[in-house]
């Protein structure tokens, strides 16, 4: 049996009987339950049951419980709207140059700083969210009309059309289908600040500048916008197209991110620049933007997305550098607090 399933099996029954999955990482372990049908209180008492069971094998627990809230945790005051959550779009010239890694360990990163967070994957042709956040297998459920996102148990909750339809049916769809599901994506359900609900969504946006990346930017008004490079000339090339599209449609551009900055050899120390190496700070400096910081080009963070383990969500120097990038957007968002 492997460690998964044997604490799995170690949970209380009823916990067992609830449980979507179990992941155990060091002395922590990460439960996903589901509490579809129960109100606040059985809610409660199921996480209860969970977190106790765990402490009995000495582990601490990371716990979320899925499914449509209880009506009474729902409500907000009679005639109050509450403000829609802000977007931070996370963009790239093209693809490939680990946008979409670094919009899920943002978000993680900013979960950890005590923001309320929800990661929408608007790469409508090539999702990859639920995969980076360990989330693949399941579906987003609606309520009154509007989507649920899904949880993870990482902290924010996302929403991806891979939770909507099988993978690759929403290749056959044309742009303003499209268009319309991210709207869906963006206007789902993410909750009030009473209910710990998204105060902002970080929306990892499809690769390129085309007419797709300018109606969702002009349509979804993100507050601000991060631009992803590896340190490569040509794709850096491609970042400034980026930068173009949001000066073009009024959308402040919060700073560079270069992704995939030297490449540290887990067997012999060196450090090697497959990429270059410093080029997007250089461009960050020259188009009078902020540079937010560099990811270097580790086996670790390829290891720990594809197991659907966001780097960010550990203690390792590359959850350091997602943390410190996490700290300059959020110094950002709280400077420009409309
Ligand atoms: P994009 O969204 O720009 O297309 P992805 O985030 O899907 O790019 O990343 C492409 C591939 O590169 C993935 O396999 C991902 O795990 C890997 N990757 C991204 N950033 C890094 C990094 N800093 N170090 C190692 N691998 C990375």
């Amino acid at each position: 049996m492997d460690t998964d399933a044997a604490l799995a099996q170690a949970l209380p029954a009823a916990v067992r009987a609830r449980l979507l999955s179990a992941r155990l990482s060091g002395a922590e372990a990460r439960l996903v339950l589901d509490g579809e049908g129960l109100d606040a209180a059985a809610r409660d008492a199921l996480e209860h049951a969970a977190r106790a069971g765990l402490a009995a094998q000495g582990l601490a627990a990371h716990i979320a419980v899925l499914g449509s809230k209880a009506p009474a945790a729902l409500k907000t005051a009679p005639g109050a709207t509450p403000a829609p959550p802000r977007i931070i779009a996370i963009a790239s010239g093209k693809g490939g140059v680990g946008k979409s890694t670094l919009a899920a360990n943002l978000a993680v990163a900013l979960h950890r700083l005590g923001r309320r967070v929800g990661l929408v994957d608007a790469d409508i042709y090539g999702p990859s969210a639920p995969r980076l956040m360990g989330n693949a297998a399941m579906r987003a459920t609606a309520h009154d009309k509007r989507l649920i996102p899904v949880a993870s148990a990482f902290g924010p909750a996302v929403l991806s059309m891979a939770h909507l339809v099988e993978p690759g049916k929403a290749l056959a769809w044309r742009g303003p289908m499209a268009a319309g599901a991210l709207g869906q994506l963006i206007a789902a359900d993410w909750g009030t600040p009473e209910t710990g609900g998204a105060e902002l969504l970080i929306v990892d946006l499809p690769p390129g500048t085309g007419d797709v990346q300018l109606t969702m930017v002009q349509r979804h008004k993100p507050a601000g916008a991060v631009i992803v490079s590896t340190p490569q000339d040509l794709a850096l090339i491609d970042a400034a197209r980026a930068v173009q599209l949001f000066a073009q449609t009024g959308v402040p551009i919060i700073g560079l991110v270069e992704n995939m900055a030297g490449y540290l050899c887990p067997h012999c120390g060196a450090v090697s620049d497959p990429f270059g190496s410093g080029g997007a700070e250089a461009m960050a400096r020259e188009m009078g933007l902020d540079f937010l910081g560099r990811i270097p080009l580790t086996l670790a963070i390829r290891a720990a997305s594809d197991a659907g383990t966001p780097p960010a969500a550990g203690d390792t120097p590359e959850a350091q550098g997602f943390a410190r990038i996490a700290a300059r957007l959020a110094a950002w968002l709280d400077a420009h607090n409309a």
